[in-house]
């Protein structure tokens, strides 16, 4: 699908990108026919991710297996598996299912794979990468979204994964290299401290692009000898990377 028409299709979702909020003190479902429901509603969304061309069967039974609506607000869940983002507070959204899903798909994430997230947000693709590999590094600027994404990663028993508050832009240098990387908020260029934290043979996802406007979805790649490939993929839009001050001129 050429990217305009991406965009044009998507653009009411991206437009609103990123929750951030209250997300980790939705409830649980009250009662055995709201599990159901849901239950349901994740099936359909799978459905829905493969007609859109979603082919990666692990990353599809992820997405099935994931209760999303753990990672939206209280007045969220209702809304929880639509394909759109959806509002998490401090001015951050919870992307849209299908987004999660093709970056999960690009990452080509291996059982054994050690992964970078910058950006964590609701812990929500975090929690879609967890079953798929050993160990999530993942690392959020916003000290309130990192405590509740830590708190429902931990409820919801998904040990493999590490929350660090903190500005991305510096990566995780103790835990490098990394297999792949994943980064969910928009730097205007990439920033040179992941390309090196990134292993030989890694694969980095990243949106690059001007704040508030139209970005490339980037596949970053490193040889088995160190060189650096680079392909855009889709036009995308996502909430801007803050921190970085080292890096601005
Ligand atoms: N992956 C998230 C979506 C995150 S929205 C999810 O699944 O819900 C992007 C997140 O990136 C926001 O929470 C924002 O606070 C965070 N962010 C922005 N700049 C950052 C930086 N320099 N370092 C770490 N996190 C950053």
């Amino acid at each position: 699908m050429p990217n305009d028409i991406l965009i044009r299709k998507r653009w009411p979702a991206m437009l609103l990108a990123c929750w951030a909020g209250i997300a980790a003190c939705a409830p649980p479902p009250a009662n055995r026919s709201g599990e159901d429901a849901m239950t349901l509603q994740r099936e359909r969304l799978v459905e829905d991710l493969r007609a859109q061309g979603i082919r990666d069967a692990r990353v599809l039974e992820a997405m099935r297996a994931t209760p999303r609506e753990r990672f939206v607000p209280p007045d969220g869940v209702a809304a929880a598996y639509g394909d759109h983002p959806l509002p998490i507070g401090h001015g951050q959204t919870i992307s849209q299912p299908y987004i999660v899903a093709r970056m999960t798909e690009l990452l080509d994430p291996q059982p054994g794979d050690r992964v970078l997230e910058i950006g964590t947000g609701s812990g929500y693709q975090a929690a879609v990468l967890a079953p798929l590999v050993a160990r999530v590094y993942t690392i959020e600027i916003v000290p309130p979204l990192a405590e509740r994404s830590r708190a429902l990663l931990r409820t919801l028993g998904l040990d493999n994964v590490e929350v660090r508050t903190g500005d991305g832009y510096a990566g995780w240098p103790e835990a490098a290299p990394f297999d792949a990387i994943v980064v969910t908020a928009a730097p205007e260029r990439v920033p040179q401290a992941l390309v090196d934290q990134l292993a030989p043979g890694g694969r980095m996802v990243i949106p690059v692009g001007p704040q508030r406007a139209v970005q490339s979805l980037t596949v970053i790649e490193k040889s088995a000898s160190g060189e650096v490939s680079e392909r855009r993929v889709a036009a995308v839009r996502f909430v801007p990377m803050t921190g970085g001050e080292s890096e601005r001129p």
